[in-house]
């Protein structure tokens, strides 16, 4: 764990104690109480007890607030409580990921919530849930009040809130396996970690990606890695977490070069969580992978850029918090502003992007900050799968991917 504390070492008492240590200066610093769920309850159940004490709230309690993370880490970035800056070594999300993960050790989470963390998590369900793909998709579909979403809503606890995101007819792997790469002269090579998500529900993003790879001049191959284990983190099973990064690390080594990864939150998970957690035996690793932009920004800096026509004028960048820390969005938009692009940042609130996000518990917890002084012609575009799904169902707006438009500017460098 990143601070004080190893998540590793936390048996249930010792998570709780740190949790209410954690929130106790949460709730003398109050900075954060707008950005999500979880503040709001710490408060409310706080003044339901004398003396205004983390320390008072029952387990009840501390399983009711940690169920509404969606470990966004949103309250990491900026505080001044935090391990190596404040004397207090607040780590909230750490914390969250401790309980959670004692939990789950003991067998103690919700059957429902047990499953959400047990199976969506797991990236041997999404390979499976493949060749039942028509059946999985039909109840992914199925219209809110139907028996299908009833079903999933009353069995798992998934959301009756928003559609949910169904399984794509063909993987981004199949189709990578089946294309004929770029006959365009290549300079150098990259293996792609596709991430579940891309491979599974959005193949489009990974195929804007390759694009903009090959535009760029590399050679593109798999990696051999999809899962990056982020929704076994959020779900606190630290130990498979554990289990899956020192497999991928092993595959990864095995290859040398950049790695450039297709979710900017799977991103930060390779380079962030896993030296945090694995240890030292990461950080070369975690010094080898990049984000698409990234990647682009070594191989081909595109100073002198001119405005393109092929671009749109202005667009709306739809962020997401885990993946703010990668710098993927501002690369992207520094680009596009070369390119003559007007880009208008819009925020994201705390939107997870787990299996967590897909739970009714997230619905009401989650903040979403909804871009109300974007005009409504301003095409918006995203680089994350999950948020753009959400700021599309609840907008009622197309979202694009943003890993278009990096094809684009690839395509347009390309040609001069
Ligand atoms: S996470 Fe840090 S900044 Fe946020 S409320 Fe807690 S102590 Fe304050
Ligand atoms: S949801 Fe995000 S901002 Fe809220 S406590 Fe969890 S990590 Fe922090």
């Amino acid at each position: 764990m990143s601070g004080s504390n190893s998540t590793t070492d936390f048996g249930e008492h010792s998570a709780r104690i740190e949790l209410a240590r954690c929130l106790d200066v949460c709730l003398d610093c109050r900075q954060c109480v707008e950005m999500c769920g979880v503040f709001p309850a710490t408060i409310e159940l706080v003044e339901e007890r004398p003396g205004s004490d983390a320390g008072l709230l029952t387990p009840l309690d501390q399983d009711q607030i940690i169920s509404l993370c969606s470990h966004c880490d949103l309250c990491r970035d900026g505080c001044p409580h935090r391990p190596g800056i404040g004397t207090a070594a607040v780590d909230l999300p750490a914390a969250v990921e401790a309980l959670r993960f004692s939990l789950q050790r003991s067998g103690r989470v919700g059957w429902r919530a047990g499953f959400v963390g047990r199976v969506l998590a797991s990236d041997r369900t999404l390979r499976l849930t493949r060749w039942l793909r028509r059946p999985v998709n039909w109840l992914l579909r199925g219209r809110d009040g139907g028996v299908g979403r009833r079903a999933l809503s009353l069995i798992f606890g998934l959301t009756r809130a928003r559609p949910l995101p169904v399984l794509a007819d063909e993987s981004f792997a199949h189709w990578f396996s089946r294309r004929r790469a770029s006959g365009d002269a290549t300079q150098h090579s990259v293996v792609i970690v596709p991430t579940c998500l891309v491979d599974q529900f959005a193949p489009e993003v990974g195929r804007e990606s390759v694009r903009a790879l090959e535009g760029g001049g590399a050679a593109c191959a798999l990696a051999g890695v999809t899962c990056c284990g982020g929704g076994l983190l959020e779900s606190g099973q630290i130990d498979r977490f554990l289990r899956l990064a020192e497999r991928n690390s092993q595959v990864l080594s095995e290859s040398d070069g950049p790695i450039v990864v297709l979710q900017p939150s799977c991103l930060e998970v390779l380079r962030s969580d896993y030296p945090r957690l694995l240890g030292s035996s990461a950080d070369g690793l975690a010094a080898r992978v990049r984000g698409v932009v990234e990647h682009l920004d070594v191989t081909v800096p595109d100073a002198g850029a001119r405005a393109s026509s092929l671009l749109p004028v202005a667009i709306g960048l739809i962020g997401s918090p885990r993946g703010r820390a990668t710098g993927e969005d501002e690369r992207l938009a520094a680009r596009l502003e070369r390119r003559g692009v007007r880009v208008v940042h819009i925020e994201t609130g705390s939107l997870g992007e787990g299996p967590g996000a897909l739970t009714e518990a997230r619905d009401a917890a989650e903040s979403f900050v909804a871009p109300s002084d974007v005009p409504d012609d301003l095409p918006l575009f995203g680089s994350s799968v999950i948020i753009n799904r959400m700021f599309q169902e609840r907008l009622g707006r197309p979202v694009e991917p943003a890993q278009a438009l990096l094809a684009v500017l690839a395509t347009d460098e390309a040609n001069g």
